[in-house]
């Protein structure tokens, strides 16, 4: 599996970047994690939009979903345009009455309902799914494919549950919108730097990637404070950056 970050800061983009997006890629089979604002118009540094074959979201706050009414929009044109027509499935849960209205769009785009318990195929990807907490309904994330394992928190205050639901990941990326002894699970859900690096030592990962990064601070630090909590290898998500996972 290959990853590239598409975007990672939290809440909103900042100049020139993108919030949550991240294009997981294995086979040549091209999936996109989340399509945040700023994520359509970063993404198409990489691939095209009608070079996607699926979309896997964990939320439906505007970080995680604002690009997918363009996404949408640049298939429709990109069909009138003379190219291929071609329909995108949106993978995510069906605890939102917002995705019911937003996801199936024309002959475009069509809403496929992901369930906790149940493994869905996503072309060659075996996708888990594990409800989070956070202010609405989320989905982690643990994706299988040629014997590796990818892990995604999606937004989430910290659970006992992630460590086995995780367990020998070769790459976490987890969220961490708070940096160590801040208040995170009050503030809508979401995980500090030490709650993001215990969650990838319990889980036995190898390697730890940090996402929905603040605006405020150094984010650095993030890293740092990590470090004291987890030996594995850690890094901050930056755009553009591609792991071989
Ligand atoms: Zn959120």
């Amino acid at each position: 599996m290959q990853l590239t970050v598409i975007g990672f800061w939290g809440g909103f983009p900042a100049a020139g970047e993108a919030s949550s997006g991240y294009l997981l890629e294995h086979d040549g089979f091209k999936l996109l994690l989340d399509c945040g604002s700023g994520v359509l118009s970063r993404l198409q540094t990489f691939v095209s939009p009608n070079e996607l074959d699926a979309v896997l979201l964990t939320h439906s706050h505007p970080d995680h979903t604002a690009d997918i009414g363009v996404l949408q929009h640049a298939l429709l044109i990109g069909h009138m345009s003379g190219g291929k027509e071609k329909c995108l499935p949106i993978y995510t849960h069906s605890d939102d009455a917002v995705f019911t209205e937003t996801l199936q769009y024309k002959s475009y785009t069509t809403w496929e309902p992901v369930k906790e318990g149940v493994t869905a195929q996503i072309g060659p990807f075996l996708v888990s799914a594990m409800k989070t907490a956070h202010s609405v309904p989320c989905f982690a994330y643990r994706i299988e494919a040629g014997g590796r394992v990818f892990g995604f928190t999606g937004d989430t205050a910290f659970k006992e549950e992630f460590a086995p639901f995780f367990q020998g990941a070769h790459v976490l990326l987890s969220e961490c919108n708070f940096y160590k002894g801040m208040e995170a699970a009050g503030r809508a859900g979401h995980l500090t730097s030490e709650h993001a690096a215990v969650i990838a030592r319990d889980a036995q990962a190898e390697r730890l990637i940090l996402t929905h990064l603040p605006h405020f601070g150094n984010v650095h630090q993030l890293k740092e404070e990590a470090a004291g909590f987890f030996d594995g290898e850690i890094g901050l998500a930056s755009t553009g950056l591609t792991i071989e996972i």
